[in-house]
């Protein structure tokens, strides 16, 4: 898109979205003469929205409203997303734009919550509009346990599991625990579409070892719809011509150098029923120049929410930081961290009798990292109760971070937030 097309682009967004209560007096009098002014519209916050919502972001007539949903809100007050018809379509088909594609054969299951989350949708939609049969399992529901799970992915021959990364981690351990392999005994899964949680190169790794098959990730916000999903190459691609992605240093005005992390702003170009223009998203993340062989120029990395760093000797560690730490473990599928004293203090749980931590690896990151990494292996079970994975599957999104307080409380133990 050239300067002078996403500035027309801008405008038509601009105008439309006047018709919204919430938009009315934040949004400038006249069309932006350059794009340079774009940076002077107000930032839209998660508060904005929580305030506006259910009815103060609808930008079109209550007759095309098709779909409700919400974010889940850790405030309480949910953020409220109405889609017309081409807004669904439109999330699916970017679904169908990845690395994934469906087709006719395929029997998915997907384990999103179909309760007022959005995802599950789309990817239903996504699936059925390649003519591909659909297992709407759901998740967060007492009637599809994780065993159930295990049992209809066998018996009904599944070839994509949709659901979030830790969802795919507590599925291939409850398989194990039925005696089955994972990598072996689902000879007819051939893919994972994940969404739902930073997707680290180390958690990628991980769950595709485990599974033997790829992993195609979606990244997307019920407050923008879906927004990008992994080519076949698994790297995630910035769309254009959807959205402007606004990666921004902590003055929240000036954009990061290309590569650096920063704020993730967003600003939807084609969403109709509720659009957001320059929407915070709370969450860090950044946009990497390289080439990618499926042709794009720019890659995409989540680095999680802002509130989910640590910060030690004024160095942010976030989740990638961790990932790369992690990934030196001889067991790496739960964990959680906190900051100490002296730097930070890991508690994993072992994954066979007898894991040891490499005293000299652990030297080698503590140099790399200037600060000290202590580690200590529990039993299994001990910060996740298995015995939970064939009780009804109240499951969220998971925690690894910790304040200093909690682990020294062990807070952390058999309530990961999973
Ligand atoms: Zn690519």
């Amino acid at each position: 898109m050239t300067s002078a097309e996403k500035l027309a682009v801008i405008n038509q967004v601009i105008e439309r979205c006047r018709v919204a209560s919430f938009y009315r007096n934040r949004l400038p009098d006249k069309p932006l003469a350059y794009l340079e002014d774009f940076k002077n519209i107000p930032l839209t916050t998660k508060e904005d929205l929580r305030q506006c919502s259910p009815l103060g972001l609808i930008c079109v007539p209550k007759k095309e409203l098709y779909q409700y949903h919400e974010s889940f809100g850790t405030s309480g007050t949910p953020v409220s997303a109405w889609l017309t018809k081409e807004d669904l379509r439109r999330y699916a088909k970017n679904i169908n734009s990845g690395g994934l594609k469906f087709t006719k054969e395929d029997i998915v299951l997907i384990r999103f919550p179909y309760a007022i989350s959005s995802i599950a949708h789309m990817v239903h939609l996504a699936a059925q509009s390649r003519k591909a049969c659909v297992i709407p399992a759901s998740s967060r529901s007492n009637v599809s346990p994780f065993p159930r799970i295990i049992s209809l992915m066998q018996k009904l021959e599944v070839t994509v599991l949709a659901c979030l990364p830790l969802q795919a981690l507590l599925l291939a351990e409850t398989a194990e625990l039925m005696g089955y392999k994972p990598a072996k005994d689902f000879p007819n899964l051939r893919a994972i579409l994940t969404a739902g949680e930073p997707l680290t190169s180390g958690k990628r790794r991980l769950l595709e070892n485990i599974w033997d098959v790829p992993i195609t990730d979606n990244f997307g916000m019920t407050e923008i719809g879906s927004a990008i999903t992994d080519c076949e190459y698994g790297r995630a691609h910035p769309t254009e011509d959807d959205f402007i992605f606004e990666i921004l240093k902590d003055d929240l005005k000036t954009d990061v150098k290309p590569g650096e992390v920063g704020h993730l702003v967003i600003t939807t170009l084609k969403r109709k029923g509720t659009p957001v223009i320059r929407f915070w998203t709370e969450d860090r993340a950044r946009i990497v120049p390289e080439e990618c062989p499926c042709g794009q120029r720019l890659t995409f990395k989540h680095h999680g929410r802002k509130k989910d760093i640590i910060s030690i000797n004024n160095r942010i560690i976030d989740i990638w930081d961790l990932d790369e730490i992690v990934s030196h473990f001889p067991c790496r599928r739960f964990w959680v961290v906190g900051p100490n004293l002296t730097g930070l203090q890991f508690v994993v749980e072992e994954e066979k009798s007898g894991d040891t931590i490499n005293t000299s690896q652990i030297q080698k990151l503590e140099e790399k990292y200037g600060f000290k990494l202590e580690v200590e292996i529990v039993p299994k079970g001990s910060l996740y109760d298995r015995s939970e994975l064939s009780s009804i599957s109240a499951v969220g999104k998971p925690r690894y971070i910790y304040s200093a307080e909690e682990m020294q409380e062990k807070t952390y133990l058999k309530s990961t937030g999973i």
